[in-house]
């Protein structure tokens, strides 16, 4: 334990970041003021507005990070987190384009075909095509080690067979990443033998199924591979490698803005509401709400500065991820002190409106992307305490 150190270096933001961050800002504010969209709470996962995809694209807003010849901007990650701030920060619907930018799109990069950057990379960055993730499956969430789906190899390719569950917005891909078995099963080498695949969505035997949640919308899907036929080229990375893959993704999943910013729409509008009055206790409580996303700003840009360098800070993502979830949650259950919610407002009351969706959306954050008690045991084996 003595030798235990995270690892969050303060990147330098040079002037050309921060340009982009008030250009990106800029478009924002005339977008609602234009009516080109209503902010949502929770908009990188509940909000899905394609032609808005589309015209973050023309921007070059996506995949900026990617090689031209690929569409991209060739930019750092700190540009990219700009931009990702921006849009959350302003409820902005980002979702469907959300996951292929942030880690199908860097997948396919370091893992795919020269033939797949060529084709899919630019129309992801021009907000023309999405990706959906295929990992959990009904018997297989935290313990994903454990999925069925099966890839067999059968002349000219994979015949894939199994249940994906949970597959965010699976309903407007094109594509989903499919982590298959490829090897016999094993118990005592449960990570081998694991593979991933790019399946297009209109292949023959593919079924996809929205699930409602809570809140009334089909945002994840059920998704059925009923002896899907896939090409070699399919292959994302080696035959066999899909566990390693997938856990060098983690960082880009895990320590994003999207991970303490979910319910940051609230927040500005409380702070709007109370300002003019503001003190004593509400004072207390909603700077103690800024205090903390600042930290986690800091540490989340840490994260990127590392990935930039093209470092894998798992352990600092897992605790990104643990102590942003929670306070995206608290702070619905903070608000309510002051702003009574009642559910299901229509949008008069835009406060409202937005803390009662927060509430019903509030209980999958520290759910997606590898649940708050997996992370804890990622940040303590991270540590040396297991
Ligand atoms: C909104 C949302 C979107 C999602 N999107 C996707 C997606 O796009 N693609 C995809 O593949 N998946 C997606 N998921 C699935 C998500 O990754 C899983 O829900 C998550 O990994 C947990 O798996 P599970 O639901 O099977 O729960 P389980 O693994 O069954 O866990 C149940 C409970 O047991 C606890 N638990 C399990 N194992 C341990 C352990 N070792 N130590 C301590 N506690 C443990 C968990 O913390 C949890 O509280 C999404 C989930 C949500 C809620």
């Amino acid at each position: 334990m003595d030798n235990v150190r995270f690892n969050f270096p303060a990147p330098e933001i040079d002037e050309t970041v921060e340009a982009l961050r008030m250009e990106v800002r800029q478009f924002l504010r005339e977008e609602i003021q234009n009516g080109g969209f209503v902010p949502v709470t929770d908009c990188w996962c509940a909000g899905v507005d394609l032609e808005f995809s589309r015209k973050l694209g023309a921007k070059g807003w996506i995949g900026i990070t990617w090689p031209r010849q690929y569409g991209g901007g060739e930019m750092s990650a700190l540009h990219r987190y700009v931009i990702t701030e921006e849009l959350l920060a302003a409820g902005a619907p980002v979702h469907a384009h959300w996951i292929a930018d942030r880690q199908s799109g860097p997948l396919i990069l370091s893992t795919g075909t020269e033939a797949m950057k060529r084709n899919i990379l630019p129309r992801i960055a021009a907000g023309d095509c999405f990706v959906a993730l295929g990992l959990s499956e009904p018997e297989s969430g935290s313990d994903l080690a454990s999925v069925r789906t099966r890839a067999r190899k059968v002349d000219g390719g994979w015949e894939i067979t199994g249940t994906k569950l949970w597959s965010s917005g699976a309903q407007h891909c094109q594509y989903m990443t499919v982590l298959a078995r490829t090897g016999d099963w094993d118990p005592d080498k449960r990570h081998e033998g694991l593979t991933q695949f790019l399946v297009p969505l209109d292949s023959h035997g593919v079924s996809v199924r929205g699930i409602r949640d809570m809140s009334g919308v089909e945002h994840f899907n059920e998704s059925h591979f009923d002896r899907v036929m896939v090409p070699d080229d399919a292959v994302l990375g080696q035959v066999g490698e899909g566990w390693k893959q997938i856990t060098s993704e983690l960082a880009l999943e895990r320590s994003g803005p999207e991970r303490f910013l979910s319910t940051f729409v609230s927040v500005e509008r409380a702070i709007q509401q109370a300002a003019p009055s503001m003190q004593g206790r509400q004072a207390v409580v909603l700077g103690g709400i800024l205090a903390r996303i600042r930290a986690l700003r800091a540490m989340s840009q840490g994260v990127a500065a590392l990935i930039g360098e093209g470092c894998s800070p798992d352990v600092e993502a897992a605790l990104v991820k643990d102590l942003g979830t929670r306070l995206e949650q608290d702070v619905i259950e903070r608000l309510r002190e002051f702003w009574p919610i009642v559910l299901k407002q229509g949008y008069g009351d835009e406060l409202q409106y937005l803390m009662s969706d927060s509430l019903l959306r509030q209980p999958s954050f520290t759910l997606r992307g590898g649940t708050n008690e997996v992370l804890k045991g990622i940040i303590a084996r991270g540590i040396g305490l297991r």
